[in-house]
């Protein structure tokens, strides 16, 4: 007979940590988590830069924290600190380099597991926690083949003295920008007349740095085309001028991904944002989403995604009591 877990957990992101932590909390005893990566938390590793402030209340949304995590402002290297302790938890049992591929319910309260090496476990909650940064969006022209190493999509293969473009108009980008300008010369290109979505301190930043020269603002521009000059890119923007760039990095968001969730059946709205109601619970009761996945219409972040956890593990204690 194969194992039958309480809750299986699907990303071990802020949202899955934190669903894990407060499950076991409560009191239940067979808690899996799932995470595709090697490590836990690779948004975190994977798109923050080294020594990255990282904001509890971040782009300005004040969270109050529900749950039993005690996450604060700090860095990249403190949360994932944090983040370290609360996975060593013996409790909570997780699989690393195992990504998920379906869940499929197979009777009135089991869910089946299918993992991409096609193993499955049996759980009766399901939390699907897997962020938004599956599938960055990317430009519609074309990126010349020889420069693809040079066109990015965060900033973790960037290195220093490049002459850097980057691409985009939101948080990320923003980032982006001054975190490289210290080292790089740096031009932010963003398609609209002015950034209507960043949160007021890194804007703040972002023209601290462009009055001191370290960046160059592009504004109401589009790029139009790329060309490979001599292992540099030649940016044809669309007032009709050229420019050689080292590097090209993109922050132009991520879409939801859309696939993994229709394997799972999970209820979609219009936009494909999945539907969720005051619990995170999706339509099939038994399946809910945790953190930026719950909230791919509007943003997350770190606080909110634990609190999520928090509110999921109330939810199927109370349903399991009553
Ligand atoms: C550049 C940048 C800066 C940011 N700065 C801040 C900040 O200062 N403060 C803040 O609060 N927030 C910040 N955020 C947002 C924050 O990172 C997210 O809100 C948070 O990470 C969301 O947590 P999550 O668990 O929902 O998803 P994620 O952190 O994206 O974790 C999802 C996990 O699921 C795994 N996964 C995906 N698919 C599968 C699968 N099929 N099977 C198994 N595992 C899978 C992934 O590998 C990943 O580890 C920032 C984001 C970016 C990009």
């Amino acid at each position: 007979m194969d194992k039958m877990y309480d809750i299986a957990i699907i990303g071990a992101g802020p949202g899955g940590i934190a669903s894990s932590v407060e499950a076991v909390l409560l009191g239940f005893k067979d808690v899996v988590v799932f995470e595709k990566s090697q490590n836990h938390s690779d948004t975190i590793r994977k798109y923050f830069k080294d020594n990255k402030r990282v904001d509890k209340d971040w782009k300005g949304i004040k969270v109050e924290l529900r749950g039993n995590i005690h996450f604060t402002d700090g860095t990249k290297e403190s949360t994932l600190d944090l983040f370290d302790t609360l996975v060593k938890n013996k409790d909570i049992e997780a699989y690393f380099n195992e990504e998920v591929y379906s869940v499929e319910k197979k009777d009135k309260s089991i869910f089946k597991i299918t993992t991409v090496k096609e193993k499955s476990y049996y759980a009766k909650s399901i939390v699907i926690s897997i962020g938004t940064m599956g599938k960055p969006n990317k430009p519609t022209y074309k990126i010349p083949p020889t420069l693809k190493q040079k066109a990015n999509f965060n900033i973790s293969q960037c290195t220093q003295d490049e002459k850097l473009l980057i691409v985009g108009g939101g948080d990320s980008a923003v980032e982006f920008a001054y975190y490289m300008a210290k080292q790089n010369s740096v031009t932010l290109a963003y398609r609209k007349e002015s950034f209507s979505k960043v949160n007021p301190t890194n804007l703040h930043y972002l023209f601290d740095y462009v009055e001191k020269e370290l960046i160059e603002l592009r504004l109401n521009l589009d790029i139009t085309k790329l060309e490979d000059n001599n292992g540099q890119f030649e940016v044809y923007f669309s007032n009709g001028k050229t420019e050689l760039f080292d590097r090209i990095v993109y922050a132009l968001g991520g879409s939801s991904p859309t696939d993994f969730l229709k394997r799972c059946s999970v209820l979609l709205d219009e936009n494909n944002c999945p539907i969720v109601d005051e619990n995170l619970r999706n339509n099939q009761d038994g399946i809910y989403l945790a953190g930026d996945i719950a909230r791919s219409n509007v943003g997350g972040s770190i606080a909110l995604a634990l609190n999520h956890g928090y509110t999921i593990c109330e939810h199927i204690k109370n349903k399991n009591t009553t």
